[in-house]
């Protein structure tokens, strides 16, 4: 595999220090980006060339651009977070860059390398750095890495020539009023992914299945569809966006992953900070039946979703076709409350990353 060198191109045009701390002030989710994006070419025959770190631009496309009919196209989501020293770190950046070349792999398309990935990555953060928000609170900068099928043509078939590109977007706190508990709505009819499928790969096509639940959720009053096993529509899997653990006091499971998951980043890095702070935690298998009878006889104390976006979530409100019930009395519990300070404190800095997760710039 090639390994190509990423050629910088700066922005003749950046945005002004008043203009993106304005943006900074108030930054919310994927709104604004940053001056610069990285984009490298890969070609059949040829493997992966033209590095480059380039204004941050539209793309023109044929409109016979193989992506824009076929959906070849894979992406990432991680984080760069600013130290109580003014450094700028990643966390566990070569997590993505694995499950990027599965996703790859699931969709026929070319593997970037790991350490490629990285460097576009690093690239970018370097380049653009000053729209890290600064140390004390919650924001990040979120990077968006994907990649695209660009070979021009109608005929189903892995596309000859991709595009990798890496954009990056200020995040604001998740929960700037305080954590809040979301609600979810078990969805027992549709299903997200099947045995087989690409659920385990983070493909555009997956999140395009999700939109018709995750309307009926807001439809019945719930911010997020939790899907359900495509043959049985009894074993919990996951939510559209964030991977779900259930607390049985001292003890944590996350659904075992079958294929049809996504593999969390965070839900990895919670096996071992659970660990770490003297909890049981496994992967395992939890029916939709099992959540609302120990819901409700106690003993299932407390609920939460985790993702990159959020770290952790509280679940509150669960909704089922002729059933809801409430989790930890609606609350924040106090499992998942340890647990995400925890994980923050590692990626902020502030705890001692002895798990080495912390990729510094
Ligand atoms: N499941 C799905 C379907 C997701 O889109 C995400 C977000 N990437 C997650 C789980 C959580 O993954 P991570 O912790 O790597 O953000």
């Amino acid at each position: 595999m090639t390994t190509p060198t990423i050629e910088l191109k700066p922005s003749a045009n950046p945005l002004s220090d008043a203009e993106r701390q304005a943006i900074l002030a108030n930054p919310g989710f994927g709104r604004h980006f940053t001056d610069h994006m990285v984009t490298i070419k890969w070609t059949e025959g040829r493997g992966w060339h033209d590095g480059q770190l380039v204004p941050y631009a539209p793309l023109s496309l044929d409109p016979a651009t193989m992506v824009l009919h076929y959906a070849q196209e894979i992406f990432e989501g991680l984080k760069a977070y600013r130290g109580p020293d003014g450094s700028v770190a990643t966390f566990r950046p070569e997590k993505n860059g694995r499950r990027f070349q599965a996703s790859s792999r699931r969709l026929g398309m070319p593997e970037l390398p790991v350490e490629t990935f990285i460097e576009a990555c690093d690239a970018l953060v370097r380049q653009d750095q000053d729209w890290v928000p600064a140390h004390g609170g919650e924001e990040s900068l979120y990077l968006r890495p994907f990649m695209i099928a660009t070979e021009v043509g109608l005929g189903v078939k892995p596309a000859g020539e991709y595009l990798f590109l890496v954009i990056a977007s200020p995040a604001g706190a998740y929960f700037p009023g305080g954590v809040k508990p979301v609600s979810i709505w078990v969805s027992e009819d549709r299903v997200r992914a099947v045995p087989g499928g690409m659920g385990d790969a983070k493909t555009g096509g997956n999140y395009a299945a999700s939109l018709l639940a995750q309307a009926e959720a807001a439809a019945k009053g719930c911010d997020q569809v939790c899907y359900l096993d495509a043959v049985e529509h009894q074993w919990v899997e996951e939510l559209g966006g964030m991977n779900l653990y259930f607390v049985y006091g001292d003890k944590i499971v996350t659904p075992s992953l079958t294929g049809s998951i996504l593999e969390g980043v965070t839900r990895d890095s919670l096996l071992t900070v659970a660990r770490d702070l003297g909890y049981e935690a496994e992967e395992g298998r939890v029916s939709v039946e099992q959540w609302q009878r120990d819901s409700e006889n106690g003993t299932l104390t407390e609920v939460f979703a985790c993702g990159t976006a959020a770290v952790i979530t509280p679940v509150g409100t669960v909704k089922r076709a002729g059933a809801e019930w409430q989790q930890s009395g609606g609350e924040p519990g106090e499992v998942t409350q340890r647990l995400r300070t925890a994980l923050l404190d590692i990626q902020r800095g502030k705890a001692e990353d002895k798990h080495g997760w912390m990729h510094r710039l």
